[in-house]
This record gives C-alpha cells, structure tokens and sequence, in this order.
C-alpha cells in the first residue's frame, strides 16, 4: 500500500529539511573528532536524520537544540526523564544536597536510603534493597546473587528481551527452537548458551520446555516487552510464568525499569504479581543516575546467612557510587513528590488519548499498523494485529518508515525515542502537546498514503 518510491523520496526531503533546520548541531558533529564514533555514547549513533540533535536545554517536556529549535519531549530519555526534565522537586533536593550539605560520594549512607527502600516496598512489595547506578548494574547483581543462592548455572530471558548490558541476556529463539546468540553481540565472554536459556514472551510450552531442563536458577524478564515495541501478555501468561518457576523451582526476577509506566506500583502492584527479586532504574531520580534490586524478605535472609558469599568487598555485587547521597536525595524527590498515584492517573490517561488517537489514524488512512499502550507509555509497530511474541516483533520493524517518521515529527518540533516509536507522558506533558502530534501525525501519513 506504501509506495517504496515514495516513500524513500520523501526521506530525501526531510533529510534536507533536517540539515536546513540543525546547522549548528551539524557542524558540532562534524567537529567532535575525539569522540568514538563521533558521539558520547556510540547509541546516539542511532539518529534519523544522519547526525544527532544537540541539547541545548530542557524543562518538563520541552526540550530545545543548540540551533534554537523547540521540541515536545514524548522520548523523555528512552524513559529516564519520565518525571519531567528537571522537575523542579528534584532540582531542590539535589541542589540542596550538592549546594548546602556537600558530600556527593563518601561510602556513608544517608537518612533518604532508608525512606527510598520503605517507599519501594510499598511499591513493588519486596522487603530488602540495594542500589546500584543503572539499571543493567542492577540485573548484572541479581543474577549474580540468583546463581550463588541456587547453584544453578543459568538465566531464562524472553528473546528480544533488552535489560541493559548484561551478557547473559544477549540471546535469542534460532531456527531449531533452541537459543541462540542475538545477531550483534559484541565480544561475549563465552557461548550465551553456556549461561542463558530463552523462549518466546507469551509462549508458556516453551517456557516449560527450557525449564525441564532443571538448570535454570532464574527467569529474569520484563512483564510485557517494551523494547521490541510493547509486547503485551496475553491473559494468563504472567500467572503460568510463575506457576512453572514455581513447578521448576526457579526463581523470578521481574525487570520494570520500563513497565514502571503502567503505574505507581508498575504492573507488579497493578497485576498483583509475585518476584522473587524486582530490578528497577532510569526513572526512579528524575535523571540521576540510579537502578535498584529489591529482594524477598525470606531470599534476603537466605543470601546473607551464606558467608561464604563476600557482599561487603569485592566478591562481584556492588560498586563505589552506588547509593550515593546525590542519586539517594534525588530518588527521594522524585518518588515522593513526582512519581505520585495523583501524577500517574495524569499520566496515564494522557496515554489513553495518545493511543486512541493514533488508532483512530490507522483506521482512517486504512494502515496495517497498530499501537499499544502500557499506562503511561505507548508505542506503535508496522503490523496488525500486534505481535506477541519478541521474535515476531522483531520482524515487524521498518527502519525506513520510521526513520520518516522521525524526522517528520523532528522537524515539525515532535521528538520520539530514536529507538523506538514510543511516546511517554510525563507529568507536564498536556493535551494540547498530545494534539498536536497527532496532527503533525496525520500530517506525515496523509504525505505517504496520497495517490
Ligand atoms: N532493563 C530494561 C527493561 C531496560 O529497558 C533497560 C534500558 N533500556 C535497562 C534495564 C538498562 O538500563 P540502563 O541502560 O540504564 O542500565
């Protein structure tokens, strides 16, 4: 229905529009020789519009470039600047810690520790927690902790999964049904089979097929997918996931750095589910650094009556900054006065919008697309009905369409995540904000669907 022609004309277009629109982002990218692969971090490579847009400044969810353009911020730091940019609760928590107190990294911890755990628990439900800097630091631990209290060698993960830089995680479903390295993996300790089992998300045979093989210490997985677009569960799922662990007698690690967007509690506290171990990070300090595991009560204990495990020293679980007081007074704000029951309701309705209106597109225009919403976060993928497993997610990608996409709405003052075609709310994002992408939306569709 899309014409390939067309559509890759259209590209050319924006592309233009876009160097026309960021010269001075442009010439700062052609400048930035000591830079591995030309950026600070080698994703934001990952850029539509043949170089990245250079921050100049952000508010809420507003963002603006060095060539003084405005943007609306529906990518909000592939979900880290979830509260906002810059809240301004956090910016006076962090400037008080920073301005009037001092002490950004000490190894002594501070009264918010404390208050921040007390507030996950009654988040998440787990009894115990411990920080880290990000949330692949947090998984990294967790896995550790999993194995040793275990004695069990491997990790199921779900294919297409993405929970940080973690080697284990780095596998997906081959053509025998079998796992496999994910195409990409750079420089893997040993074979990912070695250390990792996978199935399909929403596939509970196969799931029982790999834990039959009673070497699994642990299924680390996100609660629905969210970056392979959003792969929902279908109804039962979650409750089968943790019948098996159960039958099989694995633990559960349920990774909601991302689906933290379906509420004040994540879908942990909205479906009622039951980890053994919950990692979060990104969100939770308004854009400091951070990442956390949070424990049962009973697997705490357990963990710290083996004392042949070394967790005060250098036996591979914790790091120099983790739990610093900056990242601690910052976690405090944001989830005391930002990340709040009354903001997420904002937040999620928002989101029921966003989605209905893309829907109510696709129907007009007649596009085989679709979109899903996971509370406060929404994101489309080229295919109808929506996959439900990774794998087949995976297939419905279209590196071209989006990379229009993108652009267009870049260049009309609409960000996206370049990783993904999400939108996420934020507490000061509006309906205006969510009306005018859509008509900057339908804009782009209309150009691409004309005869
Ligand atoms: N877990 C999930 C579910 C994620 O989506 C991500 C990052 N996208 C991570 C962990 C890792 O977060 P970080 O890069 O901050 O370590």
């Amino acid at each position: 229905m899309i014409s390939r022609e067309k559509l890759a004309k259209l590209n050319e277009r924006e592309q233009q529009t876009f160097y026309a629109r960021n010269p001075k982002s442009r010439a700062a990218f052609e400048r930035a020789d000591h830079l591995f692969g030309k950026v600070p971090m080698t994703w934001m490579n990952k850029k539509a519009g043949g170089f990245p847009i250079y921050l100049d400044r952000a508010s809420g969810n507003r963002i603006w470039d060095i060539d003084g353009n405005e943007y609306i911020d529906f990518a909000l730091g592939d979900t880290g600047a979830m509260a906002g940019h810059s809240a301004p609760a956090v910016v006076e928590a962090i400037t008080h810690r920073v301005k009037d107190l001092g002490g950004l990294t000490t190894m002594l911890p501070t009264e918010d520790a404390e208050w921040v755990a007390k507030n996950l628990t009654e988040r998440f439900g787990m009894a115990k927690w411990s920080f880290s800097l990000t949330a692949t630091d947090a998984n990294r631990w967790a896995i550790r902790l999993v194995r040793a209290i275990t004695g069990k060698p491997k990790i199921l993960f779900n294919a297409y999964c993405y929970h940080g830089s973690v080697d284990e995680a780095l596998i997906v479903v081959g053509p025998d049904g079998e796992g496999m390295s994910r195409p990409g993996n750079v420089g893997s300790p040993v074979d990912v089979t070695q250390t990792s089992r996978v199935a399909e998300f929403n596939d509970l045979q196969g799931l029982e097929r790999q834990l039959k093989n009673g070497d699994v210490a642990a299924v680390l997985m996100e609660p629905a997918l969210t970056n392979i677009g959003i792969v929902l569960p279908e109804p039962g799922y979650l409750e089968g996931v943790r019948e098996l662990t159960r039958k099989y007698d694995a633990l559960l690690i349920i990774d909601e750095t991302h689906t933290f967007s379906a509420g004040y509690g994540g879908m942990t506290m909205r479906d009622h589910l039951e980890p053994d171990v919950f990692v979060i990070g990104k969100a939770i300090a308004g854009g400091i650094p951070t990442g956390t595991y949070g424990l049962s009560a009973h697997l705490a204990e357990k963990i710290l009556s083996r004392t042949d495990l070394d967790l005060v020293d250098m036996g591979g679980v914790g790091g120099t900054l983790a739990g610093n007081p900056l990242q601690v007074a910052a976690m405090r704000a944001t989830l005391e006065k930002i990340l709040t029951q009354e903001n997420f309701k904002y937040m999620i309705d928002l989101a029921t919008v966003f989605t209905d209106g893309v829907n109510e597109l696709f129907e007009k225009y007649n596009l085989p697309w679709s979109i899903n919403q996971l509370g406060a976060r929404a994101e489309y993928r080229f295919a109808k009905p929506y996959p439900k497993t990774g794998t087949d997610a995976f297939h419905a990608a279209d590196p071209e369409l989006e990379d229009y996409l993108h652009v267009y709405l870049a260049n009309r003052g609409i960000m996206l995540t370049p990783f993904h075609n999400m939108a996420l709310m934020c507490p000061t994002t509006t309906l205006a904000d969510v009306e005018k992408h859509h008509e900057v939306f339908e804009a782009a569709i209309k150009e691409l669907v004309a005869g």
